[in-house]
């Protein structure tokens, strides 16, 4: 079955939704959601998955978009936490998702000679014994810990300062795009039968007996309402998670909203290839390599403001340049500051006495069924969504709908066997990457960018440009992209906006200096052609995302959070919420 996610196809999934009585629909199109549809999809169970914005755009487009079991857990003991997150680790370097998460090395600068390299050794020792060793996946893995020396520490980290360490450890762990993999876990669920439909607003619950049979819904693109019916339904919402149970009249997970902000700096600005792993007084910052950019966050600081557009104040991006200048030689400034993004943190408070009638509350996630027929999941992080989806349909499932045989074994779940869209002939097409880049006039740099972003899939994009030859010219303010991507966004990405495609499936919007504004008016041309827009619609397109780019460096310059967000809030929707029924 294909796993396009055109219009049509969007169009098409709406009315089947709406037709048919679904085995379970999952609201909220994250990493968790999306998860779970595809979860659900392939143990054969009919599927619809709605979100009201863009695929990935609450917290999974705004990580620090790191696959690890986290070093910070094994320092509290948490071996069961860290092992879960390495093995699922393994299983995406290896198996799921080669194309899309990639090993990636850190530093440990150490700066007490010989107690805290023995402790931390002793730790990233063991955090390699879980995951380097036992999460290994088909041979694949990412390679083990190295201690260096302080001059081997210069000669792979020259732009550390003289007196930042007396070495390191380096070890190793993985990075994702993250909106991209939500993106394809979405098409690998609809590849799978799953319906799936974003701009699709959930605003109110279908009842039965007193059971939860289905949502009343918006589709924003359209303004047209439906109601879609399932057996079984599922909110995935992060951080929305409270009103989505307020939606169903129900009261279950207590989820706070905690706000990380990231930076981005040009790749030339600091010397080396590894990232570092910083301690700071609450947590860890990290100086993450992407090709093009170094990433550096984050914060924690709690978000009580709207949820839709958290932002940067002048106050956040000010501390990630004060603890990364810590080590640096060369201090950063604003002025080296690219791009700026931001999320929210879903986290679970403690479930109350009176609270969920079925709960299982593990360290990371909690699954609960909130009312007959809705079962809600929080919390965890992105690394282990697989662990998740998983978790919430066994749960949904087991409170079984009527007509629904209380014996009948619950169908087991596959996704540990299911590579992802784009992962099976992924390293094929790698090892023949030098006869695509001749064969197409370009880098080999450019083949292996866009291999790590399509995998396999790359050949439908390839097919366009072979069609229409302009479409492998590097798209106008975006060398680093081709135009055809933005026109495979539209035809098979699930894109229906431009900031859909600056923001989520390109990222120019903060890795590039201009935030992507010099490549809004080709990219919405190249748009308006496939989703028939006409010259109005295609000048508020590009009007929208330039407002959203003023709104967000004037909140980035403002003290606070509340100034940073009326800020923000200047700024247009290109799709205005509907109101709740
Ligand atoms: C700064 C930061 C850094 C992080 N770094 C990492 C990391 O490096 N590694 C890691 O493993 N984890 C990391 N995490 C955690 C991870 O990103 C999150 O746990 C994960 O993305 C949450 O995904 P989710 O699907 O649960 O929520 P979301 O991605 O927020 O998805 C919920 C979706 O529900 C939709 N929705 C809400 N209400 C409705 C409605 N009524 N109708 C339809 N749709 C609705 C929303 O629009 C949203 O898209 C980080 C988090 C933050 C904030």
């Amino acid at each position: 079955m294909s796993t396009a996610l055109s219009p049509e196809v969007r169009t098409r999934a709406l009315a089947r939704m709406s037709a048919d009585v679904l085995d379970v629909l999952v609201i909220g199109g994250g990493v968790t959601g999306a998860g779970a549809a595809l979860d659900a999809a392939s143990r054969g169970l009919t599927v619809g998955l709605v979100e009201q914005r863009d695929w990935a755009s609450g917290t999974s487009s705004r990580a620090s978009k790191l696959v690890h079991g986290g070093l910070r857990y094994l320092e509290m003991l948490d071996f069961a936490l860290v092992r879960e997150a390495l093995h699922e680790r393994g299983l995406l370097v290896g198996r799921l998702a080669p194309h899309l998460v990639h090993p990636v090395p850190f530093l440990y600068p150490l700066r007490h000679r010989v107690w805290e390299r023995a402790y931390t050794g002793a730790g990233i020792a063991l955090y390699d014994v879980l995951g380097g060793l036992l999460g290994r996946v088909g041979g694949q893995g990412v390679p083990l810990h190295r201690h260096l020396s302080k001059k081997a520490l210069r000669r792979v980290a020259p732009s550390l300062r003289e007196d930042a360490a007396v070495g390191a450890i380096r070890y190793w762990d993985a990075k994702v795009d993250d909106a991209r993999l939500v993106q394809v876990l979405v098409r690998t669920a609809v590849g799978h039968g799953a319906l799936a439909a974003s701009r699709t607003q959930v605003v109110g619950y279908l009842e039965e007996d007193g059971r939860v049979a289905g949502v009343r819904a918006v589709d924003l693109e359209t303004g047209r309402e439906l109601t879609i019916r399932a057996r079984h339904v599922v909110g995935a919402t992060g951080v929305w998670t409270d009103q989505t149970q307020e939606l169903f009249r129900a009261q279950g997970l207590t989820v706070r909203a905690s706000k990380g902000v990231h930076i981005a700096v040009p790749r030339e600005v600091i010397a080396g290839e590894d990232g570092i792993i910083l301690r700071t007084e609450k947590s860890v910052l990290f100086i993450i390599p992407w090709p093009t950019h170094w990433v550096i966050g984050t914060t924690d600081t709690p978000w009580d403001l709207a949820k839709d557009h958290p932002v940067a104040s002048a106050a956040d991006v000010d501390y990630l340049l004060e603890r990364a200048n810590e080590v640096l030689e060369r201090p950063l400034s604003r002025d080296d500051v690219v791009g700026v993004y931001t999320g929210l943190r879903p986290l679970l408070q403690p479930v109350g006495e009176e609270g969920a009638a079925t709960t299982k509350v593990s360290r990371e996630h909690t699954v609960a069924t909130v009312r007959p027929g809705l079962t809600v999941i929080a919390g965890g992080k992105y690394t282990t969504y697989r662990v998740m989806a998983r978790d919430v349909v066994d749960m949904a499932l087991a409170d079984r709908a009527p007509g629904e045989d209380p014996d009948a074994p619950v169908p087991a779940s596959l996704t540990e066997e299911l590579p992802l869209a784009g992962a099976d002939g992924y390293r094929v097409r790698w090892n023949r990457k030098a006869h695509l880049a001749r064969a197409h006039g370009w880098t080999e740099t450019r083949v292996e960018h866009l291999l790590d972003r399509y995998g396999s899939l790359v050949d439908e994009l390839l097919a366009l440009v072979d069609a229409d030859p302009d479409l492998g010219r590097p798209l106008e303010g975006a060398p680093d992209y081709v135009r055809a991507e933005v026109v495979y966004a539209v035809t098979a990405e699930g894109a229906l906006h431009l900031e859909d495609v600056l923001t989520r499936r390109t990222r120019l919007s903060y890795e590039q200096a201009d935030r992507g504004t010099a490549s809004a008016r080709p990219a919405a041309e190249l748009m308006a052609r496939l989703l028939g827009w006409d010259d109005a619609q295609r000048e508020r397109e590009i009007a929208t995302y330039l407002a959203r780019v003023e709104a967000e460096r004037a909140a980035e310059a403002m003290p606070d959070d509340t100034s940073a967000e009326r800020a923000r809030l200047q700024a247009p929707e290109i799709r205005p919420f509907a109101a709740s029924a």
